[in-house]
């Protein structure tokens, strides 16, 4: 296999293909991937493995035959405990036929904005947040158009700044919370306004909910909370909250009047989520909550642990309230945040994510992930931390 692709191969590809915003985590992994010794901050998915019984789960389903396609909505079952599970928590009803089984939130994410968006709309996405949402929109030759999560606010954004960049090719907000990269967890009074505006202006809301399940300070407040079903998509999934990244399955909770659009989309995007892993995704769901509350716990022990050695540095603007990430400042050492990274893996062994990756305004923060165990993370974050002192100190 050649090691790289010659210029011709390049020429070939699709200029969409060709012109996809690359993230620069790509280089630092590339980097870290020949080191044993790093410290890993940057990856982005629980250190824990599934819990047994659900694995168990997955074994029983193959064996009972569980191996053939199922429906591009997901198995009728799977797709009723979602539907309970959500209206339970946000206390409107939730109906079956408006839930997709999808690969993965990824999946829940690409079909959303694929059925709203024709070529040429726009989409408003947070700045900072999850690369792969310009990603998502550049494929579907969409806009996005960036709103501000400013640190001194909390990294909350200001409602009425989103409004007004609200154009007449607008066809959604998309929002995340609690956040990647930045921990933070909307209030509910953010969330209403979001709702309000997405009502009034007729644009609907995308609201990435992955990590509903990891919140420490807070109540996490759904999108789908504000009887705006007609307007709202709300993303969840398996990945974060039961340790299922491999798994790839998640969820979309669309609109009623186009859950059958969504649901066509599955076709040829994947057919539908993994059998096997549906019938897991169902005892996860129906099986016992003591793993969430035990996932959970670790996390905010973690992120006390972050908190005890940048709290009071000014490196942290915001102690995380939920997910597992947390966005530090690099601005006194005075290098960009891809050179940072770079610097801080090859002189101290310590891999981060330089949050140039999360959008332009992130350039002075690097993403740490608290998802290895304490003593590593104690001690990666505190040669982090000597390393952006020992700037302080230089002449
Ligand atoms: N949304 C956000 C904000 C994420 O951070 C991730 C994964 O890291 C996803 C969605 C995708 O989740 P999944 O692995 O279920 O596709």
């Amino acid at each position: 296999m050649p090691e790289a692709k010659s210029s011709a191969e390049v020429r070939t590809a699709s200029a969409r293909a060709r012109s996809m915003p690359r993230s620069a985590i790509r280089e630092i992994m590339a980097l870290a991937a020949g080191r044993p010794e790093v410290i890993h901050l940057e990856v982005g998915e629980p250190d824990a493995s599934t819990p047994e019984h659900i694995i168990e789960g997955a074994y029983a389903a193959a064996r009972a035959g569980w191996t053939k396609y199922g429906p591009n909505a997901g198995l009728p079952p799977l797709r009723k405990l979602i539907a309970g599970h959500a209206s339970a928590r946000w206390g409107v009803p939730v109906a079956s036929d408006q839930v997709v089984v999808t690969t993965g939130a990824i999946g829940a994410l690409y079909t959303a904005i694929a059925t709203v968006v024709d070529a040429g709309d726009e989409i408003l996405i947070p700045d900072p947040g999850w690369p792969n949402y310009e990603s998502i929109a550049h494929l579907l030759n969409a806009k996005a158009v960036r709103f501000d999560l400013p640190p001194e606010n909390g990294f909350l954004p200001d409602p009425d700044d989103i409004a007004s960049k609200i154009t007449a090719k607008t066809k959604a907000i998309l929002f995340n919370t609690p956040g990647n990269p930045t921990g933070a967890v909307f209030p509910r009074e953010t969330v209403a306004r979001l709702a309000d505006i997405a009502r009034s202006r007729g644009v609907y809301l995308i609201s990435d909910e992955i990590y509903e399940d990891i919140v420490f300070d807070r109540q996490h407040v759904s999108a789908g909370s504000f009887g705006i079903g007609d307007r709202a998509f709300v993303i969840s999934g398996f990945s974060k909250t039961y340790a299922m990244t491999g798994w790839r399955l998640g969820w979309l909770i669309c609109p009623p009047e186009l859950a059958s659009v969504a649901t066509g989309l599955q076709e040829p995007l994947t057919s539908c989520a993994s059998t096997i892993a549906q019938k897991a995704g169902e005892v996860a769901l129906s099986g016992p909550p003591d793993c969430i509350t035990r996932f959970r716990d670790t996390y905010q022990r973690r992120r006390d642990i972050l908190v005890d050695i940048f709290g009071n540095t000014g490196m942290l603007p915001m102690a995380p309230a939920g997910a597992f990430y947390a966005l530090l400042d690099i601005s006194r050492t005075g290098l960009k945040s891809l050179d940072f990274a770079k610097r801080l893996l090859i002189e101290h062994n310590v891999a981060c994510v330089p949050g140039i990756t999360f959008g332009p305004s992130c350039d002075r923060f690097v993403r740490v992930a608290f998802t290895i165990g304490d003593d590593p993370l104690r001690e990666g974050l505190q040669r982090l931390r000597n390393f952006i002192e020992s700037f302080a100190r230089r002449p």
